[in-house]
């Protein structure tokens, strides 16, 4: 079966006027679709055809030294991955922090909310070119990290609990060049606590990636 495009959790509108349903449209109906699209097109006929998305991305990860055409696999792949996820790691504007257990830790890690987020604003914004800025658990801790391209922590060893994709796509339409203000955005008001918590809780019960898509049936 076939890679299938995720809907998007909300209506195209829903982010509005942080990220216009225009934005949405064009990144999930055009960029995110290319992905799932390209990656359909490249495994067909392929023992990976018949693999869940997950499982493609970390074959592709391995061997794309050894083996240069599994580079376009891996990155399509992680691209459809990276994006299903994102969708997921953004809510309509509840402006509901960050609560439980997952917290608590955020305050012992980056010694408080604010400054977590004024830490992740700032990774997200300096990131170089295109990527994507995390909040991973990595064992019991939490750490900030940025991908370059398509890169994926998935592969790196750490459990993503959200992601802000900062590609030009993600924002040029909204913001233009001024990518502090799409992240600002993004991280005082849109950002899904539930969906981190609910990642937060399953990464520390030891299930591999936790709400992540290809595990939950939502690809
Ligand atoms: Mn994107």
């Amino acid at each position: 079966m076939a890679i299938e495009l995720p809907d998007l959790p909300y209506p195209y509108e829903a982010l509005v006027p942080l990220i216009s349903g225009t934005t949405l449209k064009t990144h999930h109906g055009r960029h995110h679709r290319a992905y799932v699209d390209n990656l359909n097109a490249l495994v067909r006929g392929t023992d990976l055809a018949d693999k869940p998305l997950e499982d493609i991305v970390r074959h592709a990860a391995r061997r794309k030294a050894s083996d240069p055409a599994m580079t376009a696999v891996f990155n399509n792949a992680a691209q459809a991955w990276n994006h299903a996820f994102y969708w997921r790691s953004l809510a309509p504007r509840t402006d509901r922090p960050p609560q439980g257990e997952l917290a608590r830790r955020l305050t012992a890690d980056f010694g408080s909310q604010n400054a977590f987020a004024q830490a992740l604003t700032s990774a997200a914004t300096k990131h170089f070119a295109s990527g994507w800025a995390w909040l991973v658990a990595d064992r019991g801790a939490l750490r900030i990290l940025t991908t370059a391209n398509a890169d994926t922590p998935i592969v790196q060893g750490f459990v993503p609990l959200l992601v802000i994709d900062v590609w030009e796509h993600a924002y040029y339409l909204d913001y233009q060049a001024d990518r502090a203000r799409y992240v600002g955005g993004v991280v005082d008001h849109l950002l899904n606590w539930s969906f981190a918590e609910e990642n937060y809780r399953r990464a520390a019960e030891g299930q591999s990636h936790g709400a992540a898509p290809a595990r939950t049936g939502a690809l």
